[in-house]
């Protein structure tokens, strides 16, 4: 058996046990033994079937994420290419416009009316270097621009357009927290018909289904990162906190994804109601630790759903 299978096993056992776990004490219906992807909700009775299950990165690989749950090898590749691309490149032109090192940016510049493309390339130690090349220019037109162009002369700089499609940068990082929330509470909550709309979104990245505003970028500690309850009345939902590594620079990002209680719609309103009014809102958030206990431990799945449907009343 590869690492690879090890793993992958490992990872369906761990997620079959808390489904079995949760069928046995009347949490969840269905049938056991089973792993069930959380993006599409095919059942997969082994990790090799006709679609195999995946490692599935949360964050994407490439920000520093890390693959602790399984996804359909189709779901996979397909979210990759079309939702987490869109992160990914939106990261990396961030860092290279900023002209962090390590990053390479290809720009037009705008100097007597005359256009040149240009790279620049920031090294290790943070020194600029621009190159105009001649395959990409003009040749005769270059070598006047650099003639024309002297030293301590200020020139316009034009970044190319972005291939970034902003709404599904945005799924990315849905995505992103739903395979967190998924890691972290398991089989508990993630089939209830109020993440139908995340499941949704996910497999129409073409389309606008999840509601605007659910993401931020907290001004909280790189510490804190996790997946936490929203406790205020009338805003209960799930808040994911991650940090996104480029290995350049380092962002962390919230967000909100529904949890039983309410509509995830109505809680973003009012969140950015009070977001408005208040610019700084406080939210009681639980729990603190981060441990991963939820999905062993049929105390603390209890708690879980007693505290949810207590809050439903
Ligand atoms: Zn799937």
């Amino acid at each position: 058996m590869s690492k690879n299978d090890e793993k992958r096993q490992r990872i369906f056992d761990k997620y079959v046990s808390n489904r079995n776990l949760l069928i046995d004490n009347g949490f969840l219906e269905g049938e056991k033994d089973t792993y069930i992807c959380p993006i599409c909700l095919e059942a997969h009775k082994t990790i090799d079937g006709k679609d195999p299950l995946s490692l599935e990165d949360a964050p994407p690989k490439s920000l520093g994420g890390k693959s602790n749950t399984l996804t359909c090898k189709s779901c996979n590749n397909e979210a990759g290419h079309t939702i987490d691309f869109h992160l990914t490149e939106r990261l990396r032109e961030l860092d290279s416009t900023a002209f962090l090192p390590n990053t390479e940016t290809k720009v037009k510049i705008k100097f007597d009316d005359q256009i040149t493309n240009a790279t620049i390339n920031v090294d290790a130690h943070g020194k600029i270097s621009m190159f105009h090349s001649k395959k990409n220019n003009h040749p005769i037109k270059l070598e006047e621009q650099m003639v024309g162009l002297k030293g301590g002369e200020v020139v316009n700089l034009e970044f190319l357009k972005t291939r970034v499609i902003p709404e599904k940068l945005e799924y990315a990082l849905l995505k992103t927290a739903y395979i967190l929330a998924f890691e972290r509470f398991g089989n508990s909550i993630i089939y209830d018909s109020c993440f139908d709309i995340v499941r949704e979104q996910l497999n129409n990245p073409d389309e606008r289904i999840y509601p605007e505003n659910f993401w931020f970028t907290p001004p909280y500690p790189k510490e804190m990162e996790g997946v936490y309850f929203v406790c205020d009345k009338g805003l209960e939902s799930i808040l994911v906190i991650f940090n996104l590594d480029t290995g350049n620079s380092l962002r962390k990002f919230g967000v909100f994804l529904p949890c039983p209680v309410n509509d995830i719609a109505t809680v973003l309103e009012r969140l950015n109601e009070q977001f408005a009014d208040e610019k700084n809102l406080t939210l009681k958030l639980y729990p603190w630790e981060q441990d991963d206990k939820y999905l062993e431990d049929i105390e603390q799945i209890k708690t879980m759903h007693q505290w949810i449907s207590n809050r439903k009343k």
